[in-house]
C-alpha cells in the first residue's frame, strides 16, 4: 500500500473530504488517484464535496477546541520547528517558533500568528532607528 493510502485509511470522512477540498491540486496523478479511490471507496461524491466537510456530531462533542485544527477541525496536527527572519536596515534578525500543521488542509495557525509577529518586530525595529537618526 502507497503512504498516501495508508494515510487515508486512517482519516474520518470529514478529514478525507477537507484532504481533497484543500490539498487534491497539489498532488501527482498518481496520488490524486489514490485520493479518488479512497473517496469512491467512502460513497463520497466530489461534486458534493463539501457537504462531507463537516465533522459528525459525535466527533464535535468531544473535541478540544484547543487541540484541533481552527480551518477544518481535524486533531491531525504535527509540531515543526519553523525559521524565519527579519530583514531591516541591512541587519537580519533569525529566529525560530514552534508551529503546529494541520495533516489535513495544511493550514497552520502558528504560522499566521508568525506574521504579525513579523510585523511588529519590523515596528520594533523602525522605532529603533527613528530614535538613533540612521
Ligand atoms: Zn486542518
Amino acid at each position: 500500500m502507497k503512504k498516501i493510502e495508508l494515510f487515508l485509511t486512517q482519516l474520518e470522512n470529514f478529514e478525507v473530504a477537507n484532504f481533497y477540498k484543500f490539498k487534491f491540486d497539489s498532488f501527482m496523478p498518481s496520488s490524486q488517484n489514490s485520493i479518488l479511490k479512497e473517496l469512491k471507496k467512502r460513497n463520497m461524491n466530489v461534486n458534493e464535496i463539501d457537504k462531507f466537510t463537516i465533522p459528525p456530531k459525535n466527533y464535535l462533542e468531544t473535541i478540544d477546541k484547543d487541540l484541533v485544527c481552527p480551518n477544518c477541525l481535524s486533531n491531525k496536527y504535527y509540531n515543526t520547528k519553523e525559521q524565519d527572519s527579519v530583514t531591516f536596515s541591512y541587519v537580519t534578525i533569525d529566529y525560530n517558533y514552534d508551529a503546529k500543521i494541520c495533516l489535513v488542509c495544511s493550514y497552520s495557525k502558528d504560522k499566521v500568528d508568525n506574521k504579525k509577529v513579523k510585523k511588529s518586530l519590523f515596528s520594533v525595529l523602525n522605532f529603533i532607528k527613528k530614535r538613533s537618526g540612521n
